[in-house]
Parts: C-alpha cells; structure tokens; sequence
C-alpha cells in the first residue's frame, strides 16, 4: 500500500516540476531565429537547452532589476 502512494506522489511531484519548468520561458512567440543568439531554428524558441538556459538567467536578471 505504502510503495503504490509513494510511487504517486513521486510521479506527481516529477509532473509538477516538469510543469515548472516549462513555465520558465512564458509567453514567447516563434520568430524563425533562437530567442538567445539569433540564429535561424526551424521550430521552438531556442537552438539548444544551453541558449534556453541563458536566456532564463538573462529573464530572471531583468526582472530582478525591475524589482530591485
Ligand atoms: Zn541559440
């Protein structure tokens, strides 16, 4: 009984940050080029998980700015 809750809730808890995760770039549009160094992609918002990363770092930074 124990084992099948715990393997629930670790299943919901890996949806949830999945979830999170993916909120991290809200509200983008696809312009054809990655959104961190321009270049021409076919289809997302960024040529690879390291651009992806930057350009979340570079977010968090402007909306520290901001409320700082
Ligand atoms: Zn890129």
């Amino acid at each position: 009984m124990a084992d099948i809750a715990d393997e629930a809730f670790e299943r919901e808890e890996l949806t949830r940050q999945l979830a999170i995760r993916n909120r991290a770039v809200p509200q983008m549009t696809y312009t054809g080029e990655c959104h961190n160094c321009e270049i021409p992609i076919d289809s997302g918002y960024f040529c690879s998980t390291e651009c992806r990363d930057d350009h979340a770092k570079f977010i968090r930074a402007e909306q520290q700015r901001k409320i700082g």
